[in-house]
């Protein structure tokens, strides 16, 4: 009822203004007119939740838009040539992300589309699938799992619902661990966080394609190249270069704006040795982290990278003066205070600290056995 006032109104208004505006033609009038009835109608939608009533607009093609709560509208977006990135909200997995919250990707090639990495659950995935049949109607032919960690992954569920042959790319270790177990311990984690949100997800859709340090992959006239570093972010981790757009994907191993965490089969030292590797290379133009905002090689990597560096940096200090992490906490921690808005920084990055002085412990045995 209140509907048909404010539509009624906005007419009244359109007729006023085809006639006031003279110098305006009538396609640009009945555009301007059209936005304020959808924004009106919005507005009314929003003050009346108990209505139903449908609203058309002819002028949307977004109905069914991905929104999570106050972390706002996910959607795919050109980042480079044929590459579009769906950038999710950098916080820890919950409930109102709905377990959402790493960096899905597109690449578009003549017949048909590559995903990497389309993120945390069979929910999740069928709403980040309905965005790619935004970005292009092309068939999913294959798929890329950066590493382990179920909140990249476990979204293969709702690809492989549609496209049940889909070629589905990772390390063949991942593919190992996850079945061993490693997917259960993350639908727990993630079930617990997103308070359910995992349904739907079982049984996984585990990647089926092995892969190894240095395979070139060409799907569809698009190349991919992939690097295998033998402990980083986690064991697992995949480095992938999409060759015709110069787009590296990064994984977990650059994080921008959340710390996420380091697993025991992971290494501080090891994640240094990667980013300074592939910061040697100057062919590439776009670098994607696992999670936080793509762009050019400095301003992505640099953030995470000098933070582990101030990590190795100030533990072996701490470690040469037999201190424990954390008594050293504090003071490191006040070092890197330009990152304190990063989610999760304070709990992760004590924990993180203490796995750089573990990792020196193990470093400084490991030589003295070698020279044993
Ligand atoms: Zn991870």
């Amino acid at each position: 009822m209140k509907k048909t006032i404010i539509y009624s109104v906005m007419t009244l208004s359109l007729l006023t203004n085809l006639y006031a505006n003279e110098d305006k033609n009538s396609a640009q009038i009945m555009q301007e007119a059209f936005a304020k009835m959808k924004a009106v109608a919005q507005m009314s939608d929003k003050n009346q939740k108990t209505d139903n009533t449908n609203v058309t607009d002819a002028n949307s093609t977004n109905v069914s838009a991905f929104t999570l709560g106050k972390y706002g509208t996910f959607k795919f977006e050109k980042a480079n040539d044929n590459v579009y990135i769906m950038h999710g909200p950098v916080v820890s997995p919950n409930k109102e992300n709905e377990g959402f919250m790493n960096n899905p990707a597109v690449i578009e090639s003549e017949h048909g589309l590559i995903v990497v990495d389309p993120g945390g659950n069979y929910n999740v995935g069928k709403k980040v699938l309905a965005e790619i049949e935004k970005v292009s109607t092309k068939p999913i032919i294959a798929v890329f799992n950066t590493h382990k960690h179920g909140d990249h992954w476990f979204a293969n569920k709702a690809i492989v619902e549609k496209y049940p042959n889909v070629d589905i790319y990772a390390h063949k270790h991942m593919i190992e661990v996850s079945k061993e177990g490693e997917a259960d311990v993350w639908y727990g984690i993630l079930n617990r966080a997103t308070k359910g949100n995992l349904e739907g997800t079982k049984e996984f859709a585990f990647p089926t394609k092995p892969l190894v340090d240095g395979d070139t992959i060409d799907i569809d006239g698009q190349k991919f190249v992939v690097i295998h570093p033998k402990v980083a972010h986690t064991d697992t981790d995949l480095v992938i270069t999409h060759e015709n757009s110069k787009t590296v994907f990064l994984g977990d191993n650059v994080m921008k704006g959340r710390l996420g965490s380091f697993d025991e089969s992971s290494s501080i030292f090891g994640d240094i040795e990667l980013l300074e590797q592939i910061k040697k290379d100057t062919n590439y133009t776009l670098y994607v982290p696992g999670h936080g905002m793509s762009g050019k090689k400095d301003e992505t990597i640099d953030p995470f990278l000098n933070y582990l560096k101030v990590l190795v940096e100030e533990g072996q200090k701490a470690y040469d003066d037999d201190k424990e992490s954390y008594e050293v906490k504090d003071e490191v921690l006040k070092k890197l205070k330009w990152m304190k808005d990063w989610d999760a920084f304070e709990k992760n990055a004590a924990a993180h600290l203490n796995k750089a002085m573990l990792e020196m412990g193990e470093r400084e045995l490991e030589s003295q056995e070698d020279e044993e």
